[in-house]
């Protein structure tokens, strides 16, 4: 058992970390044995923990005591844990100590943690505020230029190898299910689901000018094969008949996304109100972002939706900064899929600190904006979802991919190749680490003039290849609800094998079961690590459980 010792103001950020570490903790209670405390810029209590951390960036008695020399690194600054660029938001403390290299400060190459033995206790210091760290991971997100870092999975990660370092064995629910290695959640914005509500609009010049003259340029660069240079010049020439309703709307791709995705789940995006630009962070409106259609022009869409196993969600306009108008946009959505649970995500990705607390006001379970338009990555650090620590209900899945930033020459310009090799470190990441990847591919992103649909294809491939679970953004939540109401009580280590009892809410559908691994405890003196490094066993329902480790 974990006892923390934090100020109160830490408090939610805690009890949040704890749900993404998901192990056996309690804040320190007075006379409580602890096998491991940590203690986050606050006095150390008494205690006989085998294992104690000291968290903070202000010098503490444990380096007074023993003359250790201290200097204050700048912040956002990087560290490197095992040979992995890792950025420190806040500032960081470091150490003028020999003995520990498992987190070193990039520029000055000092240690950014310090072990020491004393008596029975292993005193770990580290230089580094990590609720704080957590707390703006999980509501300011990292700057686009360190999207491709999952900071967060990495302080989980560092923590746990930390523990299992210094010889306490440890205890925790995988953010992965059952008989697969990580989950991934397949989202489609609906944004612009005909071209034929862009009669004579920028849009559709837009289109005209991509269709035929960027096909060119992109042919000539050898991003365009000359079927793709047909295939859009056939769509272009073909806009007078689509018009006129004699030819098929080349934008309308649903029944393409519901064969590509037929034995997989996913979830639908669909915007409420048609001509509502809504406001943007500084008050002003971008006419450019009012839809340009109305649910009623999209019925036959919306009703093969509801009769395959895919989710209708809500692509929201003014809900992230307006409750009543987020319970207004909910509402619209809720009256087709008739379900109790809607999700959103804002339409160009409109959010900011307070847009959690809005969203949660106006009813819905879950959020998928957070994540970047430019770039493809991990704003909030973690492939986990999340609850930002404001809010009491309302739960992030964060976004890492969208076909927009992949291929727009304004973002990242990519070429199906590059796309491939940017992408590839996300996937190994969920396959490490666990989580969910989520990606947005638009509706219209399958036919002229993107034609992304050889490499949506392809990454499916991938990532089916790989052992993810597929479900809809909604029963990927409910998951990890369920690990959230996941208790550990009783841990018993008796000899090769660990007793504990695990109390789970039981769910309705058929989710996977949840991961507990028990990690063994390395000896400090071990250079070469053992064979088995853990054990796991799979729990569906409140039980008692027994894992061998031998
Ligand atoms: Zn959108």
């Amino acid at each position: 058992m974990i006892g923390v010792v934090a100020n109160e103001a830490e408090h939610r950020v805690v009890v949040e970390f704890f749900e993404l570490f998901k192990t056996p903790w309690e804040f320190h209670r007075p006379g409580t044995h602890y096998d491991i405390l940590i203690c986050s810029n606050s006095m150390v209590p008494e205690n006989n923990a085998r294992l104690l951390f000291l968290y903070g960036t202000q010098r503490q008695a444990f380096e007074e005591c023993r003359s250790i020399r201290t200097i204050s690194a700048s912040r956002h600054d990087f560290v490197s844990f095992r040979g992995e660029r890792m950025p420190i938001y806040g500032s960081c403390l470091l150490f003028n100590s020999p003995g520990n290299e498992v987190l070193i400060h990039e520029r000055t190459k000092s240690a950014a943690v310090v072990s020491v033995a004393s008596g029975d206790q292993m005193v770990v210091r580290v230089g580094f505020d990590l609720f704080e760290e957590v707390r703006y991971l999980l509501t300011q997100g990292q700057p686009a230029e360190f999207a491709s870092i999952p900071t967060l999975d990495l302080h989980l990660s560092l923590l746990c190898e930390l523990i299992v370092s210094c010889g306490v064995p440890l205890v925790e629910i995988l953010p992965t299910p059952a008989e697969h290695h990580f989950i991934v959640c397949l989202t489609h914005d609906i944004d612009h689901p005909r071209v034929r509500n862009h009669k004579c609009d920028r849009t559709m010049f837009g289109f005209l000018y991509r269709a035929m003259a960027g096909s060119i340029i992109n042919f000539c660069r050898g991003r365009r094969s000359l079927r793709q240079v047909a295939l859009n010049w056939k769509a272009a020439l073909s806009l007078p008949l689509v018009f006129a309703g004699l030819a098929k709307d080349f934008w309308n791709q649903l029944d393409r996304y519901l064969e590509l995705e037929s034995d997989l789940a996913s979830t639908f995006f669909v915007i409420p109100t048609k001509g509502d630009a809504g406001v943007d962070s500084h008050g002003r409106t971008r006419t450019k972002r009012a839809s340009r259609y109305a649910l009623a022009d999209i019925t036959d869409d919306l009703n093969k939706l509801l009769s395959t196993n895919c989710e209708i969600a809500v692509h929201g306009i003014d809900a992230w900064r307006d409750s009543a108008k987020g319970r207004e946009e909910r509402r619209r959505i809720q009256e087709i899929t008739g379900t109790a649970d809607i999700g959103v995500r804002m339409h160009w990705l409109y959010f900011n600190s307070q847009a959690s607390l809005s969203l949660e006001k106006a009813g819905f379970s879950y959020d998928s904006t957070v994540g970047y338009n430019e770039t493809i990555g991990y704003r909030a650090g973690t492939a986990q979802v999340f609850k930002n620590p404001d809010v009491d209900h309302l739960l992030e899945l964060p976004l890492h991919i969208m076909d927009t930033a992949l291929f727009y020459p304004s973002y990242m310009n990519l070429s199906d190749e590059q796309a491939g090799a940017a992408i590839l470190p996300l996937i190994e990441n969920a396959t490490r680490f666990g989580g969910v990847l989520t990606i947005n591919w638009h509706d219209r992103s399958l036919g002229p003039e993107r034609l992304w649909a050889d490499f949506y294809l392809g990454l499916i491939d991938e990532l089916k290849s790989r052992g993810a679970w597929f479900p809809t953004a909604s029963e990927a939540i409910s998951w990890f609800r369920k690990r959230r109401s996941a208790v550990i009580e009783g841990v018993i280590h008796e000899g090769d094998s660990v007793r504990m009892k695990i109390s789970v809410d039981e769910d309705e559908g058929n989710l996977p079961g949840l991961r507990v691994r028990v990690h063994k405890a390395r000896s400090t003196n071990d250079r070469i690590r053992p064979r088995r490094e853990y054990a796991e066993v799979t729990v569906n329902r409140s039980s008692e459980i027994n894992v061998s480790l031998s």
